[in-house]
């Protein structure tokens, strides 16, 4: 099966955890955590559409301004996503700036709070020097803080000694299209097949699509093609849990949340050693990474965001986390 997320843990397992998920067919991006992120391109951070902030802790929200710096031009807006209180940050970075030369600037960034039963959103303009609008609260529906027809972001509010989020990111089903069948019905291959993909996942059956074939181009209905070409699995999942502790709270958040990952990826940054000491700064052991691994039934786990004490010994983190994840 052909992924449709491409995700990759952007600065390796010891260094601040940012997770860059690519959206295959589609120009678009994701972003969990956003601390150092010099290790993406500017072709990269340009396809990034939302953000999704665990907690304000530099190490995972310097990142900003450097994408900001980026994408300043753009026409398409910016979704940022944290827990209760990032409206104020953000603003609190944007009004660090001077902002008299943009009035003419189309960029709009969209903060959005979210909370146990709501999320407050507001959005700030560069063409109005990014003042921001008034809070706007809409109820939550479940977990899910974010959707559209390619993917959902559920999230749970954890405990970090604050608000500190979780988050599932998930295919609403997967489409895998029957290659050899192309070639049988003398279709050729092209930018169609990811219309195709998209207008399925927006349920439009109805529509029609211009599909190149060996004899010149066909108007076919997307219902057809459906039926001749495609078969449809289950959607990929990945998690993404960072900077929380292991306290009975937290686990029964992320057991509700998270099931059945193709991809976790999960802080480790103690060894058990000293578990004392992960619990009261709310960061997770390796064990305790490799038990949640196993509470999910994460198909692979990613371990990141091991503390620099342990940078010679990331052997026994990894073998820490396999063996809780298998006694699980
Ligand atoms: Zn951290
Ligand atoms: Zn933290």
């Amino acid at each position: 099966m052909r992924p449709s997320f491409l995700a990759r843990l952007v600065n390796g397992p010891l260094f601040d955890p940012v997770v860059f998920v690519r959206l295959l067919n589609r120009n678009t991006s994701l972003l969990f955590d956003c601390g150092r992120i010099g290790n993406l391109s500017n072709r990269e951070i340009l396809s990034i559409d939302s953000i999704f902030i665990s907690h304000p802790h530099m190490d995972h929200f310097m990142g900003f301004d450097h994408v900001l710096r980026i994408i300043l031009h753009r026409e398409r807006p910016l979704n940022l996503y944290g827990p209760d209180g990032i409206a104020d940050k953000v603003i609190s970075k944007l009004n660090s700036y001077t902002w008299n030369l943009t009035g003419d600037y189309p960029l709009e960034v969209m903060i959005h709070e979210v909370r146990d039963h709501d999320i407050l959103s507001r959005s700030a303009r560069a063409g109005d020097a990014f003042r921001p609008s008034m809070p706007a609260s809409s109820p939550r529906r479940g977990a899910t803080i974010a959707m559209n027809p390619f993917y959902r972001v559920d999230a749970s509010v954890l405990d970090h000694h604050m608000p500190c989020l979780g988050f599932v990111l998930k295919e609403p089903f997967h489409i895998n299209i029957n290659a050899a069948r192309i070639a049988e019905l003398g279709y050729t291959r092209g930018p169609w097949i990811g219309e195709l993909k998209g207008l399925i996942f927006a349920e439009c059956m109805d529509d029609y699509i211009d599909v190149p074939t060996i004899t010149g181009n066909r108007r076919i209905k997307v219902h057809e093609l459906f039926m001749e070409l495609v078969i449809t699995s289950a959607g990929q999942k990945i998690g993404y849990f960072t900077d929380i502790r292991a306290s009975g709270d937290n686990l029964k958040r992320i057991r509700e949340l998270a099931g059945n990952m193709d991809i976790l990826f999960i802080e480790a940054y103690y060894l058990a050693e000293r578990e004392q000491q992960a619990h009261e700064k709310a960061h997770l052991t390796a064990r305790e990474a490799g038990l949640i691994a196993g509470m999910v039934r994460a198909r692979k786990v990613v371990p990141m965001h091991i503390s620099p004490r342990y940078h010679d010994r990331i052997d026994e983190v990894m073998g820490e986390l396999i063996a809780a994840r298998i006694s699980y």
